[in-house]
């Protein structure tokens, strides 16, 4: 007999409306096979509302010299990470990433930049631009997407007028709970003004969190409905990969279940949206990547992260086939 919560939940997948956050903070206490069952709900959901596998693919575009302090993050000048540090690359440095991607069959590709943001159309800011453009020429199909950090109304005006797929800005987790959690050398409302602004002008907005990092299920369910209510595109779920000379490099896992409860929860609060599975995957969940699949995710980030390696496309691509034997 399904837990009345989880059958409450399934007017989720007869109507497309979103669980209530009474409904949510409820399912986010279950255990054992209850969450089974409820990654069954979410698996389901996913294959009604958004049966298609999205990947995609990323160059740090700009390595470490970080001047905020977020605690998972090895690229941040506060910490002592040993990582390879680089300026900006130029346009056909990118390009170079660009045609790896393309030839590899994806079609997805995102410019990622250490660093607070862009607010000012200074020479790097340019060159970015300069990069968008050439991406643009070289390779009309590929999806461009975007994570340069905090931007301002100039900036994002700037990039308004290029063809950009999605911005990534991550809130991570609770925005209550960002200055403990995650960074105090920033502010949360920056991003939320950012993603505000990205909307406003017409930029599809790609935002979501990090799992591990010292948050509770209750808190992880505050971020799923702030996602909601800011009305995000996309939703990208990390989980931390625990980084030596960082702060967090000694943060305990988090159980797989807990997880595997976010990813539905996530799901049955956004069911509409595409949700990713990005780092930590092949690293931190190993053989529970799969299940984690199941679990309401309809996307996932591919050959590698910022800091961290991960499985090459090949093998990927092979994960995306036999992912789509569950949802015939
Ligand atoms: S996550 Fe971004 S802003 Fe934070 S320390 Fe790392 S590079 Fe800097």
């Amino acid at each position: 007999m399904l837990h009345t919560m989880i059958q409450k939940a399934y007017s989720v997948l007869k109507t497309g409306v979103p669980v209530q956050e009474d409904v949510a903070r409820e399912l986010a206490k279950l255990s054992g096979e209850e969450t089974l069952d409820l990654i069954s709900l979410a698996n389901k959901v996913k294959n009604r509302y958004c049966r298609e596998i999205h990947t995609c693919s990323i160059v740090n575009a700009k390595s470490g010299v970080c001047s905020e302090n977020c605690r998972f993050c090895a690229q941040s000048t506060h910490h002592h990470a040993e990582i390879d540090v680089y300026g900006l690359l130029d346009p056909e440095e990118v390009t170079q990433h660009a045609q790896k991607v393309y030839t590899s069959g994806i079609r997805r590709f995102g410019i990622v930049t250490s660093g607070h943001g862009y607010k000012r159309l200074d020479g790097e800011f340019q060159n970015i631009l300069l990069t968008i453009d050439q991406l643009a020429q070289h390779f009309p199909d590929m999806n461009v997407c975007l994570s340069l950090g905090i931007l301002s109304q100039e900036t994002v005006k700037e990039l308004a007028e290029r063809n950009i797929s999605h911005y990534n800005i991550n809130l991570q987790v609770n925005p209550d709970r960002f200055a403990a959690l995650i960074a105090d050398t920033h502010d949360i409302y920056e991003k939320i003004e950012t993603i505000q602004m990205l909307k406003a002008s017409g930029i599809p907005v790609c935002c979501g969190g990090i799992l591990g990092v010292g948050e509770t299920m209750q808190d992880r369910v505050n971020l799923a409905f702030t996602l909601q209510q800011l009305d995000v595109d996309v939703i990208p779920l990390n989980v931390l990969v625990p980084i030596p000379g960082t702060p967090l490099e000694h943060q305990p896992p988090i159980p797989v279940t807990d997880i595997a409860k976010t990813f539905a929860i996530m799901r049955l609060v956004n069911p509409t949206k595409t949700i990713k599975f990005a780092a930590g995957r092949e690293t931190v969940m190993k053989d529970f990547q799969g299940l984690l699949m199941l679990a309401g995710a309809n996307g996932f980030l591919t050959g590698g992260y910022l800091t961290t390696r991960g499985r090459d496309i090949p093998q990927d691509k092979k994960f995306a086939a036999g992912l789509t034997a569950f949802s015939a």
